[in-house]
């Protein structure tokens, strides 16, 4: 078993260590929770106020050409394409994921015409399923949600009715990975068109959607891509969808000339046409600031430090806090495993609280699930020892009981 010296000399070695210098984290915290929102990258403080006092206060209006705040979703997209597997001019930075499923969504439905079913996971984000549950009934053209329980039913699911299979590519819950390449095929076999929700595998696993073929993929910036809370998300469609798919929310800046301020409505001919309107520049620019610490390392780097933090954790979980009650949730696999570990526990919500006391912070999620992140940019081995001690404890000692610990908050 490692000791907590082995895990400081792991560190040591670590090709990415010095990327953890990029970040702004507060002292005495260990922050498990890159996967919810990640930290402040120090660069950022320094744009902001760039754009603040040079780009706003002095350029006003004319920051929209001179600083490129009007090209910077389509910029930041290419610059976030090869995160993704993905070409320049097939992503664009825009709106909030939520937003962004809907656009794809209702893009592919059309492509797909005659087809009424949207195939996706019972347990998958909720926002997945309530914005499709709302188009379905929006549109009145008879579509239905078909979901499954379980992958291994998606053969019976994916009918000749079947028009999208949607999936979380990482579940944020168990952590759970599909196979990108196995599932599109199978939704291509059947017809169907495939969306992925990519919120809990950019910037934390290698992402290949080209690769795979896939057709439309949406995903946050403010989780392990470190854009700041609520920061714009991303959305890809395939080039080879781009010339047909059209969306609902044909704003302005999805026009082919906005500028021209004509009556009718003309879709841009790339990826721009899945734009809607003006975006919120000040956070949208502090997206760059987190993809450029993403352009000194490699994800086959992240990966491979993701995997060995998230082994460490479970290891020193299984044999340090053995017969606590607390229950491996996420596959052991690799090929299986996204970037964060969850553990369920009885008592999950009061001993996650009592960790976060102690400057261990993690999130719990609804059934009794403790999440705990492992961005490797900045999470060293030493703070996963130091977790795992800290968590000993706190079920040792009963610490969790405390009254404190058991009121639930709004956010969990
Ligand atoms: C975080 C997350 C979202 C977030 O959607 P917002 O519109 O940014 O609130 C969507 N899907 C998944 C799978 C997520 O994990």
């Amino acid at each position: 078993m490692l000791t907590r010296d082995d895990c400081r000399r792991l560190d040591r070695e670590d090709p990415l260590a010095t990327l953890r210098g990029e970040f702004e984290l507060p002292d005495g915290i260990l922050y498990l929770d890159g996967n919810s929102l990640g930290p402040l990258p120090r660069a950022a403080r320094a744009r902001a106020l760039q754009v603040l006092e040079r780009e706003w206060a002095q350029g006003l209006i004319r920051s929209w050409n001179e600083a490129g705040w009007f090209a910077l979703p389509a910029r930041l997209g290419d610059r976030l394409a090869p995160l993704l597997g993905a070409n320049p001019g097939e992503v664009v930075v825009t709106d909030s994921t939520s937003v962004n499923l809907f656009k794809v969504l209702a893009a592919a439905l059309r492509l797909r015409g005659d087809r009424k079913a949207i195939v996706s996971e019972r347990d998958g984000f909720p926002t997945d399923l309530y914005i499709t549950q709302g188009l379905a009934g929006f549109l009145g053209q008879g579509h239905e949600l078909r979901l499954v329980d379980d992958a291994d039913e998606l053969p019976q699911a994916l009918g000749e009715d079947a028009a999208v299979l949607l999936l979380n590519h990482v579940h944020y819950r168990t952590g759970a990975m599909h196979d990108m390449a196995a599932m599109t095929a199978r939704a291509h076999a059947c017809g169907a068109l495939m969306v992925w929700d990519l919120a809990h595998s950019v910037g934390a696993v290698p992402v290949d959607l080209n690769g795979a073929r896939a057709d439309f993929a949406v995903g946050s910036t403010y989780k392990y891509l470190n854009a700041g809370p609520g920061a714009p998300a991303f959305l890809l469609v395939s080039a080879r969808h781009q010339a047909a798919a059209v969306q609902p929310l044909s704003g302005w800046w999805g026009h082919a000339a906005p500028f021209a301020m004509r009556s009718g409505f003309q879709p841009a001919p790339g990826i721009a046409r899945f734009l809607c309107g003006t975006q919120p520049i000040l956070s949208l620019v502090l997206v760059e600031c987190g993809l450029e610490v993403f352009e000194r390392t490699d994800m086959a780097a992240v990966r491979a430090k993701s995997l060995a933090l998230s082994d460490l954790f479970i290891q020193l979980v299984e044999a340090r806090c053995a017969g606590r009650g607390l229950e491996l949730v996420t596959p052991r696999a690799h090929a299986r495993r996204g970037s964060q570990v969850s553990l369920r526990h009885e008592h999950g919500y009061p001993i996650m609280q009592a960790l976060i006391a102690r400057g261990v912070i993690g999130d719990y999620r609804e059934p009794h699930i403790l999440r705990f992140g492992f961005a490797p940019l900045y999470v060293r081995y030493v703070d996963v020892w130091d977790a795992v001690e800290q968590l000993r404890d706190i079920l040792d000692s009963d610490a969790w009981r405390a009254p404190a610990f058991q009121a639930r908050r709004a956010v969990t």
